[in-house]
């Protein structure tokens, strides 16, 4: 039996404003959750535990992989990022949608897993632009920049295997867009369900 609520993971680059659009859909949507993720990166200035996410150690995240307790990992730039499994399942069990703001090779574990979440890329409206936006942020050394542009590169590469992609040129206009993917997706699957149940109950 299907959970009550939809899993929808949200990809794109460092920098394709996705920590953006989604801070809006959050806003929107009282019925939407945001899952928070493990890492064993350094918390930036102004992050917080449990929060942003939960900031721990290598050898604690390894115990989470081998206790079974997260849905997907990958690493990346160096560190480990990984989804708790607890968490997500309960609200998705209470009905809630559940968005995962994950990259590609998440993205790509989570849709083996659970064929029915929808998956969504955002792309930034060009590769200067992604640069501009990360140059911008101050957050990342020169290094780091050139890095996360590099598997910014391969990771476009992996929006062909998404549902959905969607340009974040205007932040609102994006926003618009991923709302109504996933209420026409939310209403196509309810469609199906219930033409199920109804063959399965009309005994
Ligand atoms: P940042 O270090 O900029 O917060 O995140 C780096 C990348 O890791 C981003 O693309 C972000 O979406 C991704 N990420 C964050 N949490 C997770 C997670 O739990 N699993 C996976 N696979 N990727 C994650």
């Amino acid at each position: 039996m299907p959970s009550k609520g939809i899993l929808i993971v949200l990809s794109g680059p460092s920098g394709s404003g996705k920590g953006t659009v989604l801070k809006k859909m959050l806003e929107k949507s009282i019925d939407m959750k945001l899952s928070i993720s493990a890492t064993t990166r350094s918390p930036r200035v102004g992050e917080k535990h449990g929060e942003d996410y939960y900031f721990i150690s290598k050898a604690e995240f390894i115990q989470l992989i081998s206790k079974n307790e997260v849905l997907e990992h990958t690493e990346y730039c160096e560190n480990y990022y990984g989804t708790p499994t607890k968490q997500v399942n309960e609200w998705l069990e209470k009905g809630k949608d559940v968005v995962l703001e994950i990259e590609v090779n998440g993205g790509t574990q989570i849709k083996k897993k659970s064929p029915s979440a929808i998956s969504i890329f955002i792309l930034p409206p060009s590769l200067k632009v992604l640069r501009e936006r990360l140059i911008a942020r101050k957050t990342e050394s020169i290094d780091i920049i050139e890095k996360r542009l590099q598997i910014a590169l391969k990771e476009i590469q992996e929006a062909y295997n998404y549902d959905y992609v969607v340009v974040n040129d205007s932040l609102d206009e994006c926003v618009e867009k991923i709302c109504s993917i996933i209420s026409l997706e939310k209403n196509k699957l309810k469609e199906k369900f219930n033409i199920i149940r109804e063959v399965l109950e009309n005994v």
